[in-house]
């Protein structure tokens, strides 16, 4: 269960992601949760520095599908205006929405890889699947009360992999 919740990788924003270092692996495609991952919960507009880093993914021949679970129509009018496709719904951890994803951007298992803010349902799906998990901050606290409550749990395993990496590194 302890490696079902652990990213590959944890880095504070969206721009940390080495893009070049994910194509070094072998990654063609990304799933990419969408609130406060891409947008603050429940906002439709993109800041510059988010749709600049969209349009660098495709500088860098990466294919991009939103994978979220709110229901809005938020999520295709976000997706639609950076001209990639979404699946809302999602019912992450669950893996349906990410194998409909990798269907939807023609690429597999071995080559794709999940970018979102929470463990309980990005990271965790991800893995299930065996795909390649980036874990993000969250960008802010404008949250459901219940998605606040994973959070709490979700900052001690994280505090815990940030131990362990410390002592491991030692
Ligand atoms: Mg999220």
């Amino acid at each position: 269960m302890h490696k079902l919740l652990q990213p590959d990788l944890y880095v504070r924003f969206l721009d940390d992601i080495p893009l070049a270092e994910l194509k070094n692996r072998g990654i063609r495609g990304l799933l990419i949760d969408l609130d406060n991952t891409v947008t603050e919960w429940g906002r439709a507009t993109l800041r510059p520095e988010v749709e600049a880093w969209f349009a660098g993914l495709k500088e860098h021949g990466l294919k991009a599908c939103l994978v979220s679970n709110n229901s809005g129509r938020r999520v295709q009018t976000v997706a639609a205006n950076l001209g990639i496709p979404a699946i809302s719904r999602a019912g992450k951890p669950r893996r349906r929405a990410f194998r409909k994803a990798i269907a939807l951007l023609g690429t597999g298992v071995r080559d794709t890889a999940v970018i979102g803010d929470q463990v309980l349902t990005d990271v965790l799906g991800g893995k299930r699947l065996g795909l390649y998990t980036v874990l993000v901050m969250p960008i802010n606290s404008r949250e459901f009360i219940g998605t606040r409550l994973v959070r709490q749990v979700e900052k001690l395993i994280t505090r815990r992999f940030v131990l362990s990496d410390l002592k491991s590194s030692e």
